[in-house]
């Protein structure tokens, strides 16, 4: 990038002075310690929202081109003169160095935007040990969770949540606004013992789909080895026909529908064992335990895995006639039709059990496809509380029995058929199907009308052994109430 280039900012292509639709908030003047990527990035923000901007650089000669020409680079001593709130856009590593300026930083605000290199690398968080350095400053812990990219391509393109945390309630709520003026939400997280957290999220790799994504991978890898026993090395030992061309695609198009389905039954699993807790011990106000709470925590995520791989096995479905050797299978079968004089292949039955398997399939993917997109924030933030229930748990349970449909409509009677057992091995949809019918069987029971009345009375309060007052809703919609107990 050109001298010239750098010195325009990248963002709000109109000039800030003279521009009478944009009011600087307050006409503050903001410093930022450093000359790096993010003070670079900081600077062009801060002056496109309207603030004024100092940068203090231990080479400000050096370094002013690299800066908009409205923010003023100069030394570090003079930044800091000019300003109250300065960003200290410097490395832990570097905090130290910066202790000639303590006179001159006293009773300013430091805002600490460090991140680490690993997840709680230090004691102490960097926010802290800067406040150590510097007691006489007020330290605010914000910015670090926002990249130097966010904040040159605006808060639209990026993240839009900036973390803060301070002992002090007036710093803090000063540089809220800083980051709202900005574009960015500021969210308060409370007092400096929380900047240890906030520095640690920019390490944390997917944290919520590390379970979700294992047991994806566990769930694979057990149906893979199933199918490749039944499909390749069965045909191998038995009748020494080499089978292997099958992996890349036949064993694993049979594997992830397999897993698409059981773990969309795990999602409603967890909710089943929830309801037996409950009704087992008579009260919602009981703990779950962990494994429960941690596995109904991550429902969105396996939902979505499950989708994936639906997903995947419609494409590789697809892909099945434009195989070569689906291709050669096909004329074979045609030269043994003519060679037999066989007119007309047609099997009434079978035609039937495909065109039902897949249209059910094709609904099944759309109804997973129509709860992962009411998964995303945006859209779900969009919905009641009702709508998002409807479709997560109603429709969402229409999808576990209508792929239940699609894999009874594939197994067909091969269940009762002995050449499908395989080293005395079971087909693969028989196995897959265990989780899922528990569950439907479960939700069944879960909607008798006794079973169901008591749960309804526990979600609202009510207790074994103890007398509460309850309000039910009757079928007409109107409520009603009185006094029950546990023999109720
Ligand atoms: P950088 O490009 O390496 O810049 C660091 C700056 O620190 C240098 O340009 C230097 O400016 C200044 N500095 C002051 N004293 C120094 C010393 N003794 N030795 C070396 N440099 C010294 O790093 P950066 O990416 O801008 O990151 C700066 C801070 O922002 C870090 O704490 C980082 O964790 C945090 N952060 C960065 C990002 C990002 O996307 N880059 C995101 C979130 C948080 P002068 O030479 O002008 O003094």
């Amino acid at each position: 990038m050109s001298r010239g280039d750098m010195a325009k900012p990248l963002l709000g292509h109109r000039s800030i002075e003279g521009d009478p639709s944009i009011t600087p908030v307050a006409g503050r003047t903001i410093g930022v310690l450093g000359s790096g990527d993010f003070a670079r990035s900081l600077a062009i923000r801060l002056v496109c929202s309207g603030f004024k901007v100092v940068v203090g650089s231990r080479n400000p000669k050096r370094k002013a081109g690299l800066f908009p020409s409205a923010a003023e680079v100069t030394f570090q001593a003079d930044a800091v003169k000019k300003t109250d709130v300065i960003f200290v856009a410097v490395f832990r590593e570097h905090y130290s160095t910066l202790c000639d300026l303590a006179d001159v930083l006293a009773g300013k605000i430091l805002v600490d935007v460090s991140n680490n290199t690993e997840i709680n690398h230090h004691k102490e968080s960097n926010a802290e040990y800067l406040a150590s350095l510097f007691p006489a400053c007020t330290v605010v812990k914000g910015f670090n969770v926002v990249s130097a990219w966010t904040l040159q391509s605006g808060a639209r393109d990026g993240n839009k949540q900036v973390l803060i945390c301070s002992n002090n309630q007036e710093a803090k709520r000063t540089v809220a606004e800083i980051a709202q003026a900005m574009g960015f939400t500021p969210v308060d997280m409370g007092c400096m013992s929380s900047a240890c957290e906030i520095e640690n999220i920019p390490l944390r790799l997917l944290p919520a789909w590390k379970i979700p994504i294992f047991l994806a991978l566990g769930l694979f890898l057990c149906f893979f080895t199933y199918n490749l026993i039944r499909q390749v090395i069965h045909p191998y030992i038995r009748e020494q026909k080499n089978k292997l061309y099958k992996i890349p695609i036949e064993v694993v198009n049979t594997t992830l529908p397999c897993v698409a389905y059981v773990m969309l039954s795990l999602v409603y699993l967890p909710g089943v064992l929830a309801a037996c807790l409950q009704l087992y011990y008579g009260t919602k106000y009981r703990r779950f335990p962990d494994w429960l709470d941690q596995w109904l925590q991550h429902r969105k995520q396996i939902g979505l895995l499950s989708f994936f791989c639906a997903a995947l096995h419609a494409v590789y479905s697809l892909c099945l006639p434009m195989r070569r050797s689906h291709r050669y299978q096909l004329i074979d079968m045609v030269v043994k039709q003519v060679v037999e004089k066989k007119m007309n292949i047609w099997v009434e039955e079978e035609v039937w059990r495909m065109e039902t398997y897949i249209s059910v399939g094709i609904i099944a993917l759309g109804l997973l496809s129509l709860l992962a997109i009411t998964s995303l924030p945006s859209i779900a933030n969009s919905l009641n509380w009702r709508e998002f229930s409807f479709i997560q748990s109603t429709l969402g349970f229409i999808a576990l029995l209508i792929s239940t449909l699609h894999t009874l409509t594939y197994g067909w009677s091969r269940a009762f058929d002995e050449n499908q057992y395989k080293f005395y091995l079971p087909p693969t949809y028989t196995l897959t199907l265990l989780v899922p019918c528990t569950v439907i069987l479960a939700k069944i029971i879960f909607n008798l009308p006794c079973i169901r009345q008591r749960l309804l009375r526990i979600r609202r309060g009510w207790e074994k052994g103890r007398y509460v007052k309850f309000v039910l809703p009757s079928a007409t919609g109107e409520y009603s109430s009185g006094e029950t107990s546990s023999n109720v």
